[in-house]
């Protein structure tokens, strides 16, 4: 391995051939160079990062708390705690309400990056700096010059990425508060790239900034739909909202085919940029097209259709990992299992991480080389059970282990500092290394910690989930009912996929009345309330996650759920029931004794 002397090139070329916004393309082969650059000096390229970080943003009052003026690594290392969003949220707070971004950063906050994270039921906000939008540029331009050293002639057609911008507002001094793929999608690094024959999407611009997400995903699909010869690549961000896009196809085909046929929009599509980027698309009717797609979609199950609706597709791209991992049948059973299932990197609002530089393995293999210029990563060490310590709070400075020292094998939490504001931040991520690319460490993808129901970018932990059933079986003690038992489940065999409770419930006075559907669909919204704000929008705003079910289960179900589990080795001491279900059998048995299941009849309260 050759290691370079001098790192400045490390810091400076890696973000030139983005920073020049008049040239936001680059040249691929320069691209995976750099790569190799990168990695072989990770261990370089973090300490340049850091030094940088400090320079910048020492004299903010955070840093000066603990750095007093100093822009000494070790003094870094010694002094500067490990936090959690607790602790930066008041300063978030602070620069919503006016006071000047120079309390944590030494450069202007131009953004709050709202993140699916969320603290006390609201959401986090992730500082962000206009140099941020070349970092993340910075981690795309790797992506098609990865996927063409694997699939070839990418280059000869196009790719229908359903991408959508999300609600965003302003905070009280004026900056605007959206998602990190908002930011990006808005930003001139995307709107401006270099069209070149790697970025050519079937979607309009237009239409992926329409506000409206069905709007967008309808038009969205009817130009993958009109171009279907030239795709060569389908995908989305997320698993769950590509597989949401084509469970809206499943239901709306038609009126898509009858679009193509009479060559007009839908009059239900209203959002007059939409409208206009359309037009070129339906100039004249196209009855064959419509033919064959009627001939597609009216035929049978749709296992295996998006091959034959886009016969030329390589592969579909989206985040298979993690939580999303669960979408993996689903897609297989869309795509026949013939088409290829590429998760290409790994990102949050605080930073991006990291790429997967095997595309075409087993999407249950992906691991993610961390990019040693994107921030400056630690890692907290993990025992058994995935636990830091007895006091998970805590977490000593000395404990944390830099990017290049990580042990194969080893499962660590994600720590980052980055240029906008955030030190020692725990982004609450679990990982486990699974080798070394040149001195970068790979990792694999392993949970969120807590977390234990997610559908789409709602995630909800153990405490939150108690907090909200708590509140719920109250209406069921007014009524004379206790609640034995719950356990729950993240449905996604329903698009979209929905939480599931199951409760054992008992009367607490003989010839009570008896249980009433209305009853439990009250304890349904009670539920949904007082889940957190992520969880309200996915509801009652992005539709992404459907109504919560409840599931009564008979007497002795929880008795017989831990029979199964304490024969499967957990100990009889130490039982606790699962606060959430994930092995196959152990939800054969609740399903078995499953008497009514009762649905949320309405979205939860939500505000922006
Ligand atoms: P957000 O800040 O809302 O963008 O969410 C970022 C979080 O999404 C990360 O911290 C991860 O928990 C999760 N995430 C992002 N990319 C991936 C990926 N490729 N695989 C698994 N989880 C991911």
């Amino acid at each position: 391995m050759r290691r370079h002397h001098g790192t400045n090139y490390l810091y400076n070329s890696s973000f030139a051939c983005v920073m020049d916004k008049n040239k936001l393309g680059y040249k691929r082969s320069d691209a995976l160079q750099e790569l190799e650059m990168l990695t072989v000096n990770a261990k370089e390229a973090q300490e340049l990062i850091l030094t940088k970080i400090l320079e910048r943003n020492q004299a903010s009052e955070y840093l000066s708390k603990f750095m007093n003026g100093s822009t000494n690594i070790s003094t870094f290392n010694r002094n500067v705690p490990v936090v959690t969003y607790d602790v930066v949220q008041p300063y978030i707070a602070r620069i919503s309400t006016g006071e000047d971004s120079s309390i944590i950063c030494g450069d202007r906050i131009v953004e709050l990056l709202r993140s699916s994270g969320t603290s006390r039921g609201e959401p986090r906000l992730m500082p962000a700096i206009s140099e941020d939008l070349d970092r993340r540029t910075y981690l795309y331009s790797l992506l098609m010059p990865i996927m063409n050293k694997y699939v070839s002639g990418l280059g000869e057609g196009k790719a229908m990425y359903l991408l959508f911008v999300k609600a965003e507002t302003l905070t009280d001094s004026g900056i605007p508060v959206r998602s990190v793929l908002t930011s990006y999608y808005k930003s001139p690094h995307f709107l401006h790239r270099k069209h070149d024959l790697y970025n050519n999407y079937t979607s309009p611009d237009e239409v992926i900034l329409c506000p409206d997400s069905q709007q967008s995903m309808y038009c969205q699909l009817l130009c993958g739909l009109i171009e279907r010869h030239h795709v060569l690549r389908l995908g989305a961000v997320f698993a769950s909202a590509f597989l949401r896009s084509i469970s809206f196809l499943e239901q709306h085909w038609r009126d898509l085919v009858n679009d193509i046929r009479i060559g007009k929009l839908n009059s239900n599509v209203t959002n007059n940029a939409c409208r206009l980027a359309m037009v070129g698309f339906l100039a004249l009717p196209n009855p064959e097209l419509a033919d064959e797609l009627e001939e597609i979609c009216s035929c049978g199950p749709w296992k295996g259709i998006l091959g034959r609706l886009w016969p030329n597709v390589k592969y579909i791209e989206a985040v298979l990992t993690g939580t999303m991992a669960q979408y993996i049948p689903m897609l297989e059973f869309y795509s026949g299992g013939r088409i290829p299932l590429v998760c290409t990197m790994y990102a949050s609002s605080e930073s991006y991480f990291g790429v997967n530089l095997r595309p075409l393995c087993n999407p249950t293999d992906v691991s993610y080389t961390i990019l040693p210029n994107m921030a400056y990563f630690e890692f907290i060490p993990l025992e058994d059970g995935l636990r830091v310590t007895d006091d998970e709070d805590v977490v000593e400075n000395d404990k944390l282990v830099s990017l290049v020292d990580v042990k194969v094998g080893c499962y660590y939490e994600l720590v980052v500092t980055t240029f906008s504001g955030l030190y020692r931040y725990r982004v609450g991520d679990v990982l486990q290394v699974t080798g070394f690319y040149n001195c970068a460490p790979q990792f694999k993808f392993i949970c969120r910690r807590n977390v234990i129901l997610s559908i789409d970018s709602d995630k909800t932990n153990e405490e939150d989930l108690h907090n909200s059933v708590t509140r719920a079986k109250k209406i069921l003690e007014d009524r004379n009912y206790i609640l034995l038992e719950y356990t729950s489940y993240a449905d996604t065999s329903t698009v979209p996929g929905h939480y599931v409770l199951f409760w054992e419930i008992k009367s607490t006075c003989e010839g009570g009345a008896p249980l009433d559907a209305q009853l439990l669909e009250s304890c349904c919204t009670a539920v949904e309330e007082s889940l957190d704000y992520i969880y309200r929008r996915c509801r009652a705003h992005d539709k992404s996650v459907g109504p919560l079910e409840i599931r009564l289960v008979e007497a002795g179900a929880f008795d017989a759920l831990m029979d199964l589990l304490v024969s499967q080795g957990s100990s009889i001491n130490q039982y606790k029931t699962p606060r959430c279900i994930e092995s196959g059998l152990a939800l054969k048995v609740l399903n078995s004794k499953v008497i009514a299941s009762f649905f949320s009849p309405r979205d939860p309260q939500w505000t922006m």
